[in-house]
């Protein structure tokens, strides 16, 4: 028996096996293989391996789908609090944007009118503004967006998903 007839054998033996050999073809392998061991052990591994396919979509139902879901909607979950965090961020920076802002126009509009009040010259009234209120508030503007980052790098090692 060649080992050409031998391939031609296991292709009849998958079509039976997967229901689709005609009658002919399944009596020559029904033939076959009483009289080759080499044949006898490939429609038996066949067979095992079906089994397993079988056994396997069997674990795959219910439980495993649930399993994926649960991981899915865990997934969906993270992503959706990673989000809420990005905004609460983006909220801090606003603010800290606003108490940039709010501070250079205290400057402008207040100083001449506190240094009348006072009696403080405007240079000493803005660089008391600078110092107390416009530098700090510019600090958290530009801490802010870095926090997330930061954030990340500490909790994002070996926990890639
Ligand atoms: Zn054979």
């Amino acid at each position: 028996m060649s080992s050409e007839r031998h391939e031609q054998l296991e292709q009849m033996i998958d079509r039976s096996l997967a229901g689709a050999g005609t009658p002919e073809e399944e009596l020559l392998v029904e033939e076959h293989v009483d009289a080759c061991e080499a044949c006898q052990e490939y429609l038996s591994a066949s067979r095992r391996a079906i089994a397993g396919l079988n056994g396997f979509s069997f674990e795959a139902g219910p439980a495993l789908n649930a399993k994926v879901a649960a991981a899915i909607r865990l997934r969906a979950r993270e992503l959706e609090g990673r989000r809420a965090n990005a905004r609460r961020w983006a909220g801090m920076s606003v603010v800290a944007l606003v108490l940039t802002l709010v501070g250079s126009v205290v400057d402008l509009r207040v100083g001449h009118m506190a240094a009348g009040l006072f009696d403080l010259r405007p240079m000493e009234v803005r660089q008391g503004l600078l110092a107390l209120w416009i530098v700090p508030s510019f600090g958290l503007l530009l801490l802010f967006p870095m926090l997330p980052l930061l954030a990340a790098k500490r909790y994002g090692k070996g926990r890639m998903l």
